[in-house]
Formats: structure tokens, C-alpha cells, sequence
């Protein structure tokens, strides 16, 4: 029986890992397919405090690994396939074993919306982002598309145009489904251009960086080359919230909905990170997320002994 498992190991479940490791619960932290999470991605990351001349995410995550170890975090590389929350123990069951625990955090992050090309992977990091306020400086004096009609692509644009020279907003339709205080800004502009019913349908490249897309106007059925060399995709993310359907409240965009802080509505069982927050999604958000839940798990431990 474990005092607390931690189901994800982006910024949110290391630091919980720390911070509760440094409480003697032993944290068990279920690291998932992708051990590190969705800085594992990025190159460069210059906004975490405490890095003044930057780091790399996957470099980033690495120290946050030993830091959680160091303390007596045990890190478990497999993924959650199902849990039991309706009584306890609470069951939490990975593609190898089950573990039973008095506590749980799920920590277990977002995914960005992908376009489904088949050079998705390829170029993921090498040219083809998904956070702009992570990745944008590095677009200094270039040309950058942004996917998707929505409040995030028109924001990631407007924060792109700090140092791009030209962005392209690509939308699928001809009408934009952002607000229109968000519209209005990015139309207003001078750096931003839009591209309406486009659908980017190939990416391609040179030296394994994207270069070139393709893209389908949906009305004239015609095909066009543009070249960039970034692109942000802004298409919504995806809540990792497989494995707790019916399990856990969520919300009305399918992201858990804690009660209270980083309180769920089922008693032991506490959320932080990215698979709560659609809002800011950034890795030292999630990180002070990961803290809160660890620090109101001893609470909530040491009021049940
Ligand atoms: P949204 O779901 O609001 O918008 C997604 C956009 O991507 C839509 O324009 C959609 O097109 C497009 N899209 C979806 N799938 C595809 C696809 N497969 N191919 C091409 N285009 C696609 O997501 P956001 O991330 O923009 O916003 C999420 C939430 O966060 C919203 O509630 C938003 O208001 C909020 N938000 C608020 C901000 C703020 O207030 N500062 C900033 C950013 C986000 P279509 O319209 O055709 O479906």
C-alpha cells in the first residue's frame, strides 16, 4: 500500500514528487509514455525562473527526474490504463501491475491538437511548435504560420508578431471562432495576414526543419506552397483524462474540474497541472500546481492518521 502515487512526470508530478518525497511519503509517480512530458518537445526553455541563460526542456525535466529521486521519489515507467477511485484503497493500474494507494495527484498533463499529417512526429520541435510563448523568440525576423481561428491562435499571433516579422493565421473556414476583442486585435496588427478556408495538408522540408506547407483552399479546391519557417499549431489541446472517465468530475471540456484548489470531489484524490488548467498551461504553472497538491496531500494524510 503506497501513501501517494502521482500519475504523470511533466513539471506538475515531479515537483509534487519532490515536494512529497521531502514529506517522507514516499511518492510512487507514474511517469506515463512519456517520461518528462510535453517540455520533452521543446528546445529551448528561457522563461523558468532560475535558468537566466535558458535550458533545454528535456535537459529541464532530466534535473527535475533526480531532484524528485534524490529525495525518494520512485519513478515507474509505465502508463495508467485504469484506476478505482469509488473505494479505498484506491487502485491505479498500469500496463504491468496495480497499486493501491491512500492518495493519488493526477498529474497526467495535456496534449496539443495535432493536424494528423504523417510528418506530425518528424517535426515536432524541428520547426513545428505547439506553445508560442515558449518557442516564439526563437523566430526572430522569420516567417511563421499559426494554426486554428480560435482565442489561442489569435493570442500565440499577436505574441509571435513581437519577433516575427510576418505571421499567417491558416484557419480551416472562412469565419474565425475566436472572441472579437481577440480578433479585433490580431486583425489590427500590421504583422499579421490570414489565410481562411486553408487546411495545411503536407509539411515539408529541408536539414530535417519544416520549410514548406501545403495548403487546400476548401472553396476553390486549389493547392498553394507556403513558405515559413515555423509553425505554431493553436488547435486545442487534449486533457490526458482517459483513464478517469466516470472515475472523477470533469468538466464541461472534458479537463478535471477540482472543487476547491487542488481538491477533487472525491476525498484522497487531488489533481494539478495542465490536466486542469486549459488557461495557462505553462511548465512553472504547472509546477507551483504540483506543490500545492503535494502540500494539501500531507495535510490530508496527517489528518486521516
Ligand atoms: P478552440 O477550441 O477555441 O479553437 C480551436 C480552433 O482550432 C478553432 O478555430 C477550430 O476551427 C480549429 N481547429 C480545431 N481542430 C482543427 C483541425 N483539425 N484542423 C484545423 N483547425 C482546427 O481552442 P483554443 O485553444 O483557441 O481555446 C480554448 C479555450 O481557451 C477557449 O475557451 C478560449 O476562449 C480560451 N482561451 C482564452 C484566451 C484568453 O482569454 N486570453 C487565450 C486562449 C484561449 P473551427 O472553428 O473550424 O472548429
Amino acid at each position: 500500500m503506497e501513501k501517494l502515487v502521482i500519475i504523470g512526470s511533466g513539471p506538475a508530478g515531479l515537483t509534487a514528487g519532490i515536494y512529497a518525497a521531502r514529506a517522507n511519503l514516499s511518492p510512487v509517480v507514474i511517469e506515463g509514455d512519456t517520461p518528462g512530458g510535453q517540455l520533452l518537445w521543446t528546445t529551448e526553455v528561457e522563461n523558468f525562473p532560475g535558468f537566466e541563460t535558458g535550458v533545454l526542456g528535456p535537459e529541464l525535466m532530466q534535473k527535475m527526474q533526480k531532484q524528485a529521486t534524490r529525495f525518494g521519489s520512485k519513478l515507474i515507467g509505465e502508463s495508467v490504463i485504469s484506476v478505482d477511485f469509488s473505494q479505498k484503497p484506491f487502485k491505479i493500474t498500469t500496463n504491468k501491475q496495480t497499486f493501491e494507494a491512500e492518495s493519488v495527484i493526477i498529474a497526467s498533463g495535456a496534449r496539443s491538437r495535432m493536424l494528423g499529417l504523417p510528418k506530425d512526429k518528424e517535426y515536432l520541435g524541428k520547426g513545428l511548435h505547439t506553445c508560442a510563448t515558449c518557442d516564439g523568440a526563437f523566430y526572430r525576423g522569420k516567417i511563421v504560420a499559426v494554426i486554428g481561428g480560435g482565442d489561442s491562435a489569435m493570442e500565440d499571433a499577436n505574441f509571435l508578431s513581437k519577433f516575427a516579422e510576418k505571421v499567417i493565421i491558416i484557419h480551416r473556414r472562412d469565419a474565425l471562432s475566436a472572441s472579437q476583442i481577440m480578433q479585433a486585435r490580431a486583425k489590427n496588427n500590421p504583422k499579421i495576414e490570414f489565410a481562411y478556408t486553408s487546411e495545411v495538408i503536407e509539411y515539408s522540408g529541408s536539414n530535417g526543419r519544416i520549410g514548406e506547407l501545403k495548403l487546400l483552399n476548401s472553396q476553390t479546391k486549389e493547392t498553394s506552397i507556403l513558405k515559413v519557417d515555423g509553425i505554431f499549431m493553436a488547435i486545442g489541446h487534449i486533457p490526458n483524462t482517459e483513464p478517469f472517465v466516470g472515475q472523477i468530475k470533469l468538466g464541461k471540456n472534458g479537463y478535471i474540474e477540482p472543487i476547491n484548489w487542488v481538491y477533487t470531489d472525491v476525498p484522497g484524490i487531488f489533481v494539478a497541472g495542465d490536466v486542469a488548467d486549459w488557461r495557462y498551461r505553462q511548465a512553472v504553472t504547472a509546477a507551483g500546481f504540483g506543490c500545492m497538491a503535494a502540500l494539501e496531500v500531507e495535510k490530508y494524510l496527517a489528518g486521516k492518521e
